[in-house]
């Protein structure tokens, strides 16, 4: 296993004593009046240390907002002198990191579509040797975490030790009530496996809506996290990326003043408690198990329509022989019971019959 020579958060500035970290501001830098008034707002939150903005935006589509560019580092340079608040960016680029040294950008972070590609990820290293600047690495868009650990291990052989992690969670196989699956077993095992690496909790890009956050920063910090991540915007509606999870600098104030910050005494004995690290394995396996028990069942009375219009009868024997040869199959291959298998094949499909034979039966309007 490799290791990671790290320093503590509290080292990186002075500002940085008290934890957790709490860093917020806008997706993305959109104006020198948006980025100042979230600044200024921002700063009479005491909780608050780092201003974020995105200024070159990775996005999905080339039709999305992608960022002001260079200009945006300009404000972000205002805003810091303007509020004393530290400030990251997220760099994509070796140009982009020359860019934020020239604008006196505190942190540096690396966004989870580079931290999946180890190319990108050499050439932003290479240009960060011998300069000392944190940098927090979000997990891969994908659930690995060899691949996680590989983008910090090469940010800490060019000599960079202010190292955190941020655990954005990872894209869905299928829609969830979150835009991303949190998998909270995978930064516990990181904290298990490295535990003086920082985690820091982005519940804004796990959550992709305002509704979700304050529990997932709960259970962030409960957790024993380091700090969080939090997307804030003077007026959340008019944000050009990311509208549905920023929240005001006034929500942003009274989510923090909510948490309870106590559990933070359970911190050092969780990174020991194998027990209840093992529970929460289990508990984020069996929640995303009943997300893809209720994806199926929609799927399921899909079905029942498409049947019911085209006169076809809900139980195929075939079918179920099917279902249930093809699953044990691999479910023993896995190392489950054959009986287990059978009885639990047995009991979706029986309950997916009753789900067709609701559809199937309602009465046109
Ligand atoms: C962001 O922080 O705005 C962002 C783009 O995040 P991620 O890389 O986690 O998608
Ligand atoms: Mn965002």
């Amino acid at each position: 296993m490799p290791t990671l020579n790290l320093q503590p958060i509290s080292s990186w500035n002075n500002s940085l004593s008290k934890k957790p970290l709490i860093i917020s501001g806008p997706c993305s830098a959109e104006s020198q009046e948006q980025l100042l008034s979230t600044a200024r707002e921002l700063k009479k939150i005491e909780r608050v240390k780092v201003i974020r903005a995105g200024i070159w935006k990775p996005r999905t589509s080339p039709n999305s907002f992608e960022g002001v560019g260079v200009i945006g580092l300009e404000w972000l340079k205002l805003a810091k002198k303007e509020t004393g608040l530290l400030t990251t960016v997220e760099v994509t680029t070796p140009e982009d990191i020359e860019e934020c040294l020239k604008n006196e950008v505190d942190i540096l972070w690396i966004g989870a579509r580079s931290s999946s590609n180890p190319v990108f990820i050499r050439k932003l290293a290479d240009s960060l040797r011998g300069i000392d600047i944190p940098v927090l690495v979000k997990n891969p868009i994908h659930p690995d975490m060899e691949l996680w650990i590989g983008t910090l291990e090469r940010f800490n052989k060019v000599g960079i030790n202010k190292l955190a992690a941020i655990h954005r969670g990872f894209y869905p196989f299928e829609k969830t009530a979150l835009r991303n699956i949190p998998k909270w077993e995978i930064p516990l095992e990181l904290k298990r496996r490295y535990p003086d690496l920082p985690i820091i909790c982005d519940p804004s890009h796990i959550a992709g809506n305002v509704d979700s956050i304050f529990e997932i920063a709960q259970k962030a910090l409960y957790l024993g996290m380091d700090g969080l991540m939090i997307e804030s915007h003077i007026d959340p509606p008019s944000a050009l990326s990311d509208a549905e999870q920023q929240l005001s600098p006034d929500q942003l104030e009274f989510l923090l003043s909510n948490l309870i910050y106590s559990h933070f005494v359970f911190e050092s004995n969780l990174k020991h408690d194998k027990l209840e690290m093992f529970r929460e394995q289990l508990d984020s396996i069996d929640q995303q198990m009943i997300e893809l028990l209720s994806k199926r069942m929609e799927i399921v009375g899909q079905i029942g329509e498409y049947k019911k219009q085209n006169n076809l009868t809900i139980f195929q024997l075939r079918r179920f022989q099917k279902t249930i040869n093809l699953n044990t199959r691999i479910g023993r291959k896995l190392g489950l019971s054959r009986d287990f298998l059978v009885k639990l094949i047995s009991m979706i499909h029986m309950e997916s019959i009753i789900k067709q034979n609701e559809v199937m039966s309602r009465k046109e309007e």
